[in-house]
């Protein structure tokens, strides 16, 4: 039987990641023990290194890749709106360009940590398509489909995992009812950008006397993205009916959006995730996303400590996995081997906050490896087993 041991290990364990100082057992693909103390017999010497789950990116669109930095000198509108320079980017670039630039941003994800991502793939059924042809990493793919116009409604639901609407606005009120309909009757996932700008909130609340949170709610999505200038009402709305939102701090920030309100969601108790949405705007990677989060909280909160820098990474590794049907749980006893290890590197020494350290300063860098049911998918610094794609 396949056994490995890791010792002198900081291990982030169960759904709140609490900390053990001690020594992890892989044995055939699952975690078979987790003690604090010394580990008996031969082990891996992590030196005091972190084991802690992959990261979850829970809102992407990872296509848009082919219009890097195409923002410049644009508000979001311009960018990401219908006719905005990422929709005329998509449409005038060849299919094989689209398909090697999706694959590199999926690799990027993949190399920084993270092995499942939620996305909102426009294009309707040719647009999931290419994503699901891509889509051939150990990362795990979620794809909400944007049907082209109501009637291809069914033909989405049938190849995507679920439906992302790009606003409010995309359909009419029926409409929308009928495809929150549609979607929950096929068991799938549906979500909807809401509150990215400041207008968009201020148009909802002149034209319906409702902010964009209250009338996505009522189609009972299965988690709103953005929420970058929802209330504290909004949060309280959110949390009252388990819907959580995903946070985009970096991508709201570079399309000049504002930066979402995370420390409203903390004092609401409002469930949340992190995406890094748009890669026209910034990389998939996780560890920035999440240390930039940290910012934003603290700019915002002063206050913010270890607690909340806690519930930041849980937000961005095991908090998705209530939404997201993935073949790993929180590290545990008796659950998958599926992992990171963490080496503290130059960055992440001297820690008086292991959870605030690692928010603010881990990086890519720091990964040793990453393991998904007990095999190395990603290893740094051991060529024998680098297992690289
Ligand atoms: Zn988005």
């Amino acid at each position: 039987m396949a056994r490995q041991v890791f010792s002198n290990a900081i291990i982030l364990e169960g759904e709140e990641l609490e900390a053990t100082r001690g020594y992890l057992v892989v044995r055939d693909g699952a975690i078979e023990r987790i003690s604090g103390g010394a580990a008996p017999g031969r082990a891996v010497n992590l030196k005091y290194g972190f084991i802690l789950p992959p990261f979850i990116n829970a809102h992407t669109h990872i296509a848009d890749s082919v219009a890097k930095e195409l923002y410049l000198g644009k508000e979001q509108p311009q960018v990401v709106a219908p006719g905005g320079v990422k929709f005329r980017a998509l449409s005038s670039t060849p299919l094989k360009d689209i398909i090697t630039a999706t694959r590199a941003a999926l690799l990027d994800m993949f190399s920084t940590g993270t092995l499942a991502h939620c996305d909102f793939r426009e294009g309707g059924v040719a647009g999931v398509d290419i994503l699901r042809r891509v889509s051939t990493t150990p990362v795990k793919s979620f794809i909400l489909g944007r049907p082209l116009n109501f009637r291809e409604l069914s033909k989405v639901l049938a190849k995507a995992d679920g439906i992302g609407l790009p606003s409010l606005n995309a359909f009419s009120p029926d409409e929308l009812g009928e495809i929150a309909h549609q979607t929950q009757m096929a068991n799938k996932l549906l979500a909807v950008h809401v509150a990215e700008t400041r207008a968009a909130q201020e148009v909802s609340a002149e034209q319906t006397g409702e902010g964009e949170v209250k009338r996505a709610l009522e189609l009972h999505p299965s988690f709103v993205v953005h929420a970058t200038h929802a209330t504290a009402d909004d949060f309280l709305s959110l949390q009252k009916r388990g819907v959580p939102a995903v946070f985009c701090p970096r991508a709201n920030s570079i399309l000049g959006a504002g930066v979402p309100p995370i420390h409203l969601a903390l004092e609401a108790g409002t469930r949340f995730y992190f995406g890094t949405d748009n890669v026209l705007a910034c990389q998939p990677n996780m560890f920035e996303e999440i240390s930039f989060a940290w910012a934003c909280l603290r700019a915002s909160n002063p206050a913010a400590g270890s607690d909340e820098a806690r519930k930041l990474l849980m937000a961005a590794t095991v908090e998705p996995l209530r939404t997201f049907d993935l073949p790993w749980g929180p590290i545990a006893e008796g659950g998958r081997a599926t992992f990171m290890l963490l080496a503290r590197g130059n960055n992440l020494q001297n820690l008086s906050d292991i959870y605030a350290g690692l928010i603010n300063r881990a990086r890519a860098d720091n990964i040793q490896a990453v393991f998904l049911d007990g095999k190395i998918v990603i290893s740094r610094g051991d060529k024998k087993k680098l297992v690289f794609w």
